[in-house]
């Protein structure tokens, strides 16, 4: 009898599938006030409950309407992980069919006004399809794509995790109540492949920029690709103001190909077009990932190559330390060589940043606690 329970409750769609519209459908049939979808949307997205008895402010027929018909979320938390200096929090999840996603929460307190940024780093895809060599996920392959609920759960269980320190900081007289703001960016840069999921991505987008619900500018959204060019293109007519990270890594089609099998689909100048295209349709500038690796592609006349390459184009370059992987190959450029690399750029003209790592010690890097978790099992 309890499994049967347990296994209709797994098998209720999850309400965070639907859209706001969808909503007020659900609140006519159950014969409520129509402001009750609003109090609905709220009480989930802006106050973050996940289980319908929460929701103390609507009545208690309508939450059991509710519960008969839905569950709120789907993920179940494996891992909690937290690093040495607290920085970086890890979770890992199991989706209702098994499979493990990964979700970070990094805290920056040096930036962002003096109460720090928060930053929520998700998936889209459990695996990828793509085979990045120096990536802990494209070596485990594709498993599927995440659903919008999917992927809107996990800001809301980082969000729920930001929220409460934040309280906690109020109660200890170190934030002020007016200070409360949880995640403040969202990075569509933990596993799989945004834009090979994006339906779905899309409508994660629109729903966390709500301003009822998690409300997080889009300026302070950033969706990272491997360089899906129609897809990029596609994303230049949504007229959304989000940010949109490219992963080059490499400034050459030789170089790229060797480590990012996707490049054969969408070779570097092909690619860099449809750059160009997106920065004329949105005015807003593009980022590049670049990780450095040793020895493949951290040479100061790759640096001249890639100044070539983005020259006249709006954009700023981050220049990613590797993450070890356990399977990886590819060893770290050392600090001074990174400053070289970043000096060839800036006689370019062109912007970079290197970019400061977080949670290393508890493999934060994509994809690597689903690999760890799995090799130990
Ligand atoms: N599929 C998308 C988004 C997820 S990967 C993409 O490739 O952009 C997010 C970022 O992590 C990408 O820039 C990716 O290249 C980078 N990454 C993957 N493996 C890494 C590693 N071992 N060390 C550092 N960055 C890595
Ligand atoms: Fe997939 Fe991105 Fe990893 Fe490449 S870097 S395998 S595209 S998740």
């Amino acid at each position: 009898m309890e499994n049967l329970q347990l296994t209709e409750k797994l098998n209720k769609p999850s309400i965070l599938d639907l859209e706001k519209e969808d909503l007020n459908k659900i609140v006519a049939e159950s014969g409520e006030k129509p402001y009750r979808a609003e109090q609905l949307w709220r009480s989930i997205y802006k106050e973050c409950n996940l289980d319908f008895s929460e929701i103390t402010t609507l009545s208690k027929n309508f939450r059991n309407f509710l519960s008969t018909k839905f569950r709120i979320g789907t993920l179940e938390k494996k891992i909690h992980i937290n690093s040495i200096d607290s920085s970086t929090t890890k979770l890992l999840f199991g989706l209702n069919d098994g499979e493990l996603i990964e979700s970070v929460l990094m805290r920056y307190t040096s930036d962002y006004g003096k109460k720090g940024r928060k930053t929520a780093c998700i998936s889209t895809q459990a695996g990828c399809a793509l085979g990045c060599t120096f990536c802990a996920t494209g070596q485990q392959g594709f498993r599927r794509n995440l659903t919008s609920g999917e992927i809107i759960e996990q800001v809301l269980q980082l969000q729920k995790i930001a929220l409460k320190e934040d309280l906690l900081e109020v109660e200890q007289g170190k934030r002020k109540k007016g200070e409360i703001q949880g995640i403040t960016n969202i990075v569509y840069m933990g596993m799989g492949e945004p834009l090979a999921n994006y339906k779905n991505t899309i409508k994660s987008v629109k729903n966390v920029i709500d301003n009822s619900g998690i409300n997080i500018g889009s300026r302070h959204i950033t969706i990272s690709t491997v360089g899906l060019v129609p897809q990029i293109k596609k994303l230049s007519k949504e007229k959304l103001q989000i940010n949109l990270a490219i992963s080059l890594h490499a400034p050459d089609n030789k170089t790229r190909s060797e480590t990012m099998p996707v490049n054969k689909r969408f070779p570097i100048e092909e690619l860099i077009d449809v750059c160009h295209y997106y920065v004329e349709q949105t005015n807003r500038r593009i980022f590049f990932e670049y990780i450095l690796l040793e020895d493949q592609n951290d040479s100061l006349s790759n640096a001249e190559k890639l100044g070539k390459l983005l020259n006249g184009l709006h954009c700023h370059v981050n220049l990613i330390p590797v993450n070890p992987t356990t399977n990886g190959v590819y060893g770290r450029t050392d600090d001074n060589a990174n400053r070289l690399f970043q000096g060839v750029l800036k006689r370019f003209g062109i912007p970079s940043t290197i970019r400061v790592e977080k949670g290393i010690d508890i493999n934060a890097g994509c994809g690597q606690l689903r690999e760890r978790v799995l090799s130990t099992n």
